[in-house]
């Protein structure tokens, strides 16, 4: 199973990228935000998530582990998937090691966009406008994210360079331009 964790700050484009690994390589995409902002809006679970994530604080980690692997668990047959940012603390990253070892399988790689903060934070005030997203439209909410980011998230990239699966990635160019350099890893290292 062809497991890759696409991991990178708010704005980075995870998700425009994650569509295309997606396409190419025939795997299931899994993003949490996208799964907490589908919940019944009415509900317990997505009123919680909303407490946060209207803050751009994480949703704590047991309830987002147990989201992440109901959904997976949706796709038994997946040739591969794509974690779209899951894991975003080393609790929720040493979880999913362990409920991937519980299948026989492992995370494969870890893909990483790297992009600087400046430019994360034009593209998100550009991407308001499409998404919708309060959380993108709001420049303090915007800056705690990426605060959250550095302080809670980055650690993560360095979880999975201890394990020798880290592979960063020059986020700023050409979408096409940052595709092919995600493909070209995927290649050498799968
Ligand atoms: P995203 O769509 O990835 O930007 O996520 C939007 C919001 O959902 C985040 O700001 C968090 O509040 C919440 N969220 C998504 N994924 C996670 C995660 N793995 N851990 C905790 N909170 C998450």
């Amino acid at each position: 199973m062809l497991n890759i964790v696409l991991f990178g700050p708010p704005g980075a484009g995870k998700g425009t990228q994650a569509d295309r690994l997606k396409e190419k390589y025939d795997l299931v995409h899994i993003s949490t935000g996208d799964v907490f902002r589908a919940l019944d809006p009415e509900s317990d679970l997505a009123k919680l998530a909303k407490s946060y994530s209207d803050k751009g604080d994480l949703v704590p980690d047991d309830i987002t582990i147990k989201i992440l692997e109901s959904e997976v668990t949706k796709y038994p047959n997946a040739k591969g998937v794509i974690y779209d940012g899951f894991p975003r603390t080393t609790g929720q990253a040493k979880a999913l090691d362990l409920f991937l070892a519980a299948k026989g399988t492992s995370v494969t790689m870890m893909l990483s966009l790297v992009v600087p903060e400046d430019e994360l934070k034009t593209r998100l005030i550009g991407r308001a406008k499409d998404s919708g997203r309060e959380d993108d439209a709001n420049p303090i909410i915007i800056q705690n994210r990426i605060n959250t980011y550095n302080k809670s998230t980055a650690p993560v990239a360095d979880y999975y360079k201890g394990q020798g699966k880290l592979i960063d990635i020059n986020g700023v160019g050409s979408i096409g331009d940052i595709t092919k350099s995600l493909f070209d890893s995927i290649e050498i290292t799968k």
